[in-house]
């Protein structure tokens, strides 16, 4: 008998090349969530699903997020076929993924938004998860590049986005998100600033049902840490 594996091949068509490909995904009963951190990294028990979140096209090079894959403009797919597939060479993605390669599709995934001029919001995602690959691996350096690249696109897509279209982080989890990564970033009066905003919409009746109260829990905690932190830094400094 055949040994299951903890991953298996699925079929999707390309929607810039047209091609039948395939692509890798881990059956959910092999693995257990066991945490996340306050920005959502997660971490499992057995294979980790992140590494195969990032799905690429061996015909022609375009990647995406799997959730966004088949989410392409006609502008888009020009842009690709342009920027990405004239140099592409033709390589596999699937089967097991190794950190570094999950690192590779991820980065290749980034380069495809941005040469497509994709939303601020899916490239921030994108970013936020390269950041998380090189948490994992206690690559600190490029950890917080990442993170600051996550960040700026996070607040321009605050800014220019309307993120209560389908498939997008909410405004409140940005709101948060912003506030977090300003967090790890040691920005401690903007994160204050960002995480008040979103308590501050809280208080309005209109926002209110809408907010996960477990995501304002959380931002309290976290400004009653930053508070704390600053507290005591001052202390050391008199
Ligand atoms: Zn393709």
């Amino acid at each position: 008998m055949a040994e299951i594996t903890p991953w298996y091949n699925t079929r999707i068509d390309c929607p810039v090349c047209d091609s039948k490909i395939e692509y890798t995904k881990i059956r959910y009963k092999s693995i257990k969530l066991l945490k996340q951190d306050t920005d959502f990294c997660p971490y499992y028990e057995g294979e980790n699903p992140l590494f195969y979140e990032a799905v690429i096209c061996p015909e022609c090079g375009y990647g995406a997020h799997v959730t966004s894959f088949q989410s392409i403009n006609k502008y888009e797919k020009a842009r690709i076929r342009e920027m990405i597939t004239k140099r592409w060479k033709k390589r596999s993605f699937t089967g097991h993924r190794t950190l570094e390669k999950a690192l590779e599709a991820f980065k290749l995934v980034l380069l495809n938004l941005t040469d497509m001029e994709a939303p601020k919001s899916e490239i921030a995602k994108i970013c936020l998860r390269i950041a998380w690959l090189y948490r994992y691996r206690n690559d600190s350096e490029n950890e917080r590049k990442f993170l600051e690249h996550a960040l700026k696109n996070y607040m321009d897509a605050y800014g220019q986005e309307d993120l209560s279209t389908e498939g997008k982080i909410d405004e409140y989890t940005c709101l948060f998100i912003i506030g977090e990564l300003c967090k790890r970033l040691n920005r401690y009066d903007d994160s204050i600033k960002w995480f008040s905003r979103l308590i501050m919409l809280n208080a309005d009746p209109q926002h209110k049902d809408k907010i996960p109260q477990r995501l304002m829990e959380t931002a309290r905690d976290l400004i009653q840490e930053i508070k704390d932190h600053m507290a005591a830094a001052k202390e050391e400094t008199n």
